[in-house]
Parts: C-alpha cells; sequence; structure tokens
C-alpha cells in the first residue's frame, strides 16, 4: 500500500506545485504582461531576504534600444516601508514591477534586494520572495477554499480563515450558500472584481512574501467596494515593503513616499501632503483627479 500511496502523494504534490506556478505566472502576466526570458546565472544563489529594502540605483531599461523608457532611475524603499509610484500612462510604472521581477535585465545600473543584485540570485527565490497583488485575480473553478489555500501548500484551515479575515472577505464568503465551500469562477459563482481582488489578496497574504508589488485597478471602483479593497490592502501591507503601483491618488496619500514618474524619470518625490504643498506634476493629477471624483458623484 505503501508502495502506491507514496507515488500518489509525490504526484499529488507535484500537481499542486505546477499548478501554484500557473497561478503565479499567470498572476504576474495580468500585472507585467510579459514571458520571462532571463535565466539564471550558473553561479546565482538562493535570495536571502532581511527585511526586503529594495534599491534602484541609476536604472537604464529599454525595450527596445532605439527607444529608452526608464532613464537614470533612482528609487529606494528601505524595508517595511511603503512606496507609490504614480505618473501619466505609460511612464514605466509597470516596468518598474518588471524590473523587479527579473522579467527583463537592465541595460545600466543595478537592482537591490537586500543588498543582493536581482542578476545574482536565483528567480525561484526572487519570485517566492515578492507577492503580487494584480488588478485582475485569477480565480480557478473550485471552491472559496481553495482559491485561498493556492497561496501556501497545506495550509489549515484556520491560516486561510485568518488570510480571509485580514483580507476583508471573511464575512462575505460566510454569507455565500455553502460558505468556503461555495464554487467560484467561471462555472460557480461569479464574484465581482473587488471581491475577486480580495481573495487574491488573501492568497498573497497566505503566501506571506516580504514584499509586496501592488497593481491597483485602473478603473474607478464604487467607493463602498474601494474602501474595502483600501482596508484589505492596508492589512496586506503591515510588516512589509510595498510598492504600489497606483492610478488612482486617492488611494496612496498615506504611503511614506509617492514617487512621480514621468518620461522614465523620477520628477517629483515626496509625502503626499508635502507633494501638495509643492504645487506641481502631482497637485496638478491630485485637483485633475479630484475633479472627476466629484464628476462621478
Ligand atoms: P499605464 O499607466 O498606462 O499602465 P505605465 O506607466 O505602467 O503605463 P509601462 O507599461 O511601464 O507604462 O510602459 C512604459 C512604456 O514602455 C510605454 O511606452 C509602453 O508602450 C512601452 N512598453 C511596455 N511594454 C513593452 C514591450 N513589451 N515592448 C516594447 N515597449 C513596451
Amino acid at each position: 500500500m505503501i508502495q502506491i500511496t507514496m507515488p500518489l502523494n509525490f504526484l499529488g504534490s507535484m500537481y499542486r506545485n505546477i499548478r501554484q506556478a500557473m497561478v503565479d505566472m499567470e498572476e504576474m502576466f495580468t500585472l507585467l504582461e510579459q514571458p520571462a526570458d532571463v535565466v539564471d546565472a550558473p553561479d546565482a544563489k538562493p535570495l536571502q531576504v532581511n527585511g526586503g529594502a529594495l534599491q534602484f540605483n541609476d536604472v537604464d531599461f529599454a525595450y527596445d534600444p532605439e527607444r529608452p523608457i526608464l532613464k537614470g532611475l533612482n528609487l529606494s524603499v528601505p524595508a517595511g516601508k511603503k512606496v507609490a509610484v504614480v505618473g501619466p500612462s505609460g511612464a514605466g510604472k509597470s516596468t518598474i514591477g518588471r524590473m523587479l521581477f527579473r522579467f527583463y535585465d537592465i541595460a545600466g545600473g543595478s537592482l537591490t534586494i537586500d543588498g543582493q543584485d536581482v542578476r545574482d540570485v536565483t528567480q525561484a527565490t526572487l519570485h517566492a520572495a515578492i507577492g503580487v497583488v494584480p488588478q485582475d485575480t485569477v480565480l480557478f473553478n473550485d471552491t472559496v477554499r481553495y482559491n485561498i489555500a493556492y497561496g501556501k501548500d497545506n495550509a489549515t484551515e484556520q491560516e486561510i480563515e485568518a488570510a480571509a479575515k485580514k483580507a476583508q472577505i471573511h464575512e462575505f464568503i460566510l454569507s455565500l450558500p455553502d460558505g468556503y465551500d461555495t464554487q467560484v469562477g467561471e462555472r460557480g459563482l461569479k464574484l465581482s472584481g473587488g471581491e475577486k481582488q480580495r481573495v487574491g489578496i488573501a492568497r498573497t497574504l497566505l503566501k506571506d512574501p516580504p514584499i509586496l508589488l501592488l497593481d491597483e485597478a485602473t478603473s474607478a471602483l464604487d467607493t463602498q467596494t474601494e474602501r474595502d479593497i483600501l482596508g484589505a490592502l492596508k492589512a496586506a501591507g503591515e510588516g512589509r515593503t510595498v510598492i504600489t503601483i497606483a492610478h488612482r491618488l486617492s488611494t496612496i496619500s498615506d504611503a511614506d513616499e509617492i514617487i512621480v514618474l514621468q518620461d522614465g524619470h523620477v520628477i517629483e518625490r515626496g509625502t503626499h501632503d508635502t507633494l501638495l504643498a509643492k504645487g506641481g506634476k502631482y497637485s496638478a493629477m491630485w485637483a485633475a483627479q479630484a475633479e472627476d471624483r466629484v464628476a462621478a458623484q
């Protein structure tokens, strides 16, 4: 019997690992929209995370050598701090996320996590250290429990519920016909964008990465949904280093630092209050979005 169950267990865990990798990749593609074409250095070492401080030093990057996208980007996120990146469409915000994941190699400068260059560490350990909360969470046609449990192998019921509570989706799940056993996805109950995102946040919380990359939804959400998601993201960010790629400025006003990116350069940086007082690009963006907010009411 043992002879049969051992390989079955092995196959089961291999299957889970492959599906987990697929979820991670799908989520990253949603955010990053690019396949990985970078390979580990022959002597690549595991990334040793000690707080998760991120440092972009004079980073140059171009998808096409004729057209530079990041031009001498300097960005520093101390361990456990929250930095938001804002700027016009095409400024290079999502590209910063792609660099962090090392989906492409940079053309100049360096990018380190706790002092280790991302080119010197294995991609498996790099990706394990970074949790992504994308705009669109991919759900399996399975139960809510299964969809959250994907964040961690052998997650216990308590761990799953604790993650759901922190992601502010637990009460909603309990209100579903079969609670955590409710089938969701295309062939089950269809969740709203905000509910799906909170399931995704719960999944990421179970993974428990030291670094979080948040990609905010571009589309306007209704006030309640926005409030729920903000609360969940705030809880998710506690004790982690967080980079938020933000489209709506109202959601990032408490960031430790806001970076305004334009044309691959940081044109302004500071807290919400200092940037507003400065009366530059950020305050103009804030004023424009305030008009939109009023118009939408
Ligand atoms: P948005 O707010 O619209 O999402 P963004 O600031 O996130 O924009 P990026 O996605 O980082 O912008 O793109 C920066 C620039 O790089 C854009 O001009 C875009 O067209 C270009 N770009 C993005 N991906 C590729 C690619 N795979 N190949 C070539 N150019 C690309």
